[in-house]
């Protein structure tokens, strides 16, 4: 089944002879529980499909079906919750709350959708489990090194169970090491859980853990393949 699918998508930013096209023409499909890895150098659209795919920044032209709805004929409302609980954002910047603890950080947005403050801290402490930093839960971001700390976002981005888990380069400020554990938690939390991974990169590393890749250059989807079908030597 298709969860994610975008439709001759185009973003421009500026007007006339200023404008660029960070994406365009672009069609892409999305296949619920796959993990799939959006491959591509610097510059050539991945965070704006990301800010597209994740509701948080509108096309210029084309469409955004998220489980085959139309994201541009949501209410505010609908929109807020889709972002809320619906999908997990992951980006290069951890973004945690410099004063809190671990687990504080990774409860925080249970507190926004209503969870009771026992419940959030029972969730969040098997989220911490689940990325191996249980043990670590009462250290402040400065206390962890930022593999630890980009652990502790996607323990935060699963705290409302999305089935989308969106994952900005999420590796681009790690050591080789650090970054294949992150990886391998993204692919725990695939295949254990079912959740649909979008995984951006320029790092051919990550394609040892993905399904299907999607190559983005110039702002359009150049191939879309198998990972078993790569044609390229890792
Ligand atoms: P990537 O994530 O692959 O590095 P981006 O999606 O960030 O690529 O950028 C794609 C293109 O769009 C680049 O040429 C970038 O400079 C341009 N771009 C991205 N965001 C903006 C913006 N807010 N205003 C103007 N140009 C932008
Ligand atoms: P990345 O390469 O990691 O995707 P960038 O450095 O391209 O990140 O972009 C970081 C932020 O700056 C993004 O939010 C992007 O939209 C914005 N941005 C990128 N290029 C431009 C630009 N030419 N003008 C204004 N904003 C930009």
């Amino acid at each position: 089944a298709v969860i994610i699918r975008t439709l001759d998508l185009e973003k421009r930013y500026g007007e006339g002879e200023a404008a660029t096209y960070a994406l365009r023409g672009v069609d892409s499909t999305i296949h619920r529980s796959e993990f799939i890895a959006v491959m591509g150098p610097s510059g050539s659209g991945k965070s704006t499909y990301f800010n597209m795919i994740g509701a948080l920044d509108s096309p210029s032209k084309g469409r955004i079906l998220i489980d085959e709805v139309d994201v541009a004929q949501l209410s505010a409302t609908e929109l807020a919750f889709l972002r809320c609980r619906k999908i997990g954002y992951i980006f290069q910047q951890y973004n945690l709350i410099r004063y809190m603890t671990a687990l504080e950080n990774v409860t925080v947005p249970m507190a926004f959708a209503g969870v009771t403050p026992e419940d959030a801290r029972a969730r969040g402490m098997e989220l911490l489990g689940l990325v191996g930093l249980a043990d670590r839960w009462d250290h402040r971001p400065i206390e962890m090194s930022g593999g630890q700390q980009q652990r502790v976002a996607i323990a935060r981005s699963m705290c409302n169970k999305p089935r989308i888990l969106l994952a900005d380069e999420p590796t681009a400020n790690l050591d080789l090491k650090t970054g294949q554990a992150i990886l391998e938690i993204l692919q725990k939390i695939n295949k254990e859980r079912g959740v649909t991974v979008v995984c951006s990169t320029h790092d051919h590393r990550l394609l040892n853990i993905c399904d299907r890749i999607m190559w983005i250059r110039d702002g359009r989807v150049e191939r879309v393949e198998e990972r078993k079908d790569l044609t390229i030597k890792l």
